[in-house]
């Protein structure tokens, strides 16, 4: 099924707002786009350089409700925005979020519609980003070739699950569908799990060394280690709590392992040593990325 979509919106032109705004302009030119974001210099900037058609400053400033909104604003921030679009959800054909947790952004939503309010609303998840933030930071192909995961439950309208699929498409991505507590799951290990620790380690290293020294002789493996260390701390510290069981989960896991190589380390034991480095070397060896 293939719905022409004329209008969208998306509230919070940041890196993935601004993403998405920049992959639907360039593949469909006709859309309409309209953003809603707090910081004016961002908005003229936009609509100054095309990405955007109109933008606002507050969602009480459109006219008209548009067909279809991206709410794009940290997980810590999706409960205030939904209250803002109350409204929207009883006339829009679908409206998603690319808040990077699943199961929070749903409790926010049924702390202020009923599920049945809410069918229009289409959770969503692109694993695509970068450590910088903001509108300058946007990149028109971050989406190409990347998933989107799609969360929708029993009570989401079909219909709006394949509008948003078709967005995301559109933007170059391959769309997939997990229930919420999956994606939850997953992303604490593959995601959440690799940010604590990253900040975790670069906070540590500082800890214990000249900060600007040991920077001096980082090689290769702490830059790809530590990369993910410059991202923003509020929009992270909100996403570990988000998913804090999950994430809780995760890390225990992770202490084991932790526990299982300083006890090998202790022991001077470098068969066992290899044997662990040798299973993470096969299962990092089978991912292209
Ligand atoms: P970002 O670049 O900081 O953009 C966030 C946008 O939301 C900005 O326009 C910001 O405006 C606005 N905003 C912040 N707090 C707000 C509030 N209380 N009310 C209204 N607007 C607010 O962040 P991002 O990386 O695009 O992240 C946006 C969402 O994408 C998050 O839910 C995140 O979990 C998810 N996500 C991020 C990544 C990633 O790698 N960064 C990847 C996938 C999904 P101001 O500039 O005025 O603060």
């Amino acid at each position: 099924m293939s719905v022409k979509i004329e209008c969208l919106c998306i509230i919070g032109l940041g890196l993935i707002g601004g993403s998405l705004a920049a992959a639907l302009r360039s593949k469909n030119p006709e859309l309409k786009l309209i953003a809603i974001d707090r910081d004016s210099e961002t908005l003229r900037s936009a609509k100054s350089s095309g990405l955007i058609d109109e933008g606002y400053s507050s969602v009480t400033e459109l006219s008209d409700i548009p067909q279809v909104a991206v709410v794009a604003v940290p997980v810590s921030a999706m409960r205030s925005v939904f209250v803002a679009i109350k409204p929207w959800f009883q006339h829009c054909l679908a409206i998603t979020d690319v808040g990077s947790t699943k199961q929070s952004v749903l409790n926010d939503l049924a702390s202020v519609l009923s599920p049945e309010q809410s069918g229009c609303f289409v959770p969503g998840h692109p694993i695509a980003g970068r450590e910088q933030s903001g509108l300058a930071a946007a990149l028109s192909d971050l989406f190409q070739g990347r998933r989107v995961i799609l969360t929708p439950t029993e009570k989401t309208r079909s219909k709006s699950t394949a509008i948003v699929s078709q967005l995301w498409q559109q933007a170059g991505a391959e769309v997939e569908e997990l229930s919420p507590r999956d994606h939850d799951e997953i992303l604490a290990a593959t995601s959440h799990l690799p940010h604590a620790l990253a900040f975790s380690l670069v906070r540590c290293l500082t800890q214990k060394h000249d900060g600007e020294e040991i920077f001096r002789y980082a090689a290769g493996g702490f830059a790809d280690f530590s990369r993910i260390a410059s991202s923003d701390p509020a929009l992270w510290s909100g996403i570990c709590l988000a998913n804090q069981d999950a994430l809780l989960r995760a890390i225990n896991l992770f202490e084991v392992q932790l526990g299982e190589l300083k006890l090998n380390l202790e022991k001077a034991d470098g068969d066992a040593l290899e044997a662990m480095f040798h299973v993470a070397k096969m299962a990092r060896d089978q991912y292209p990325g």
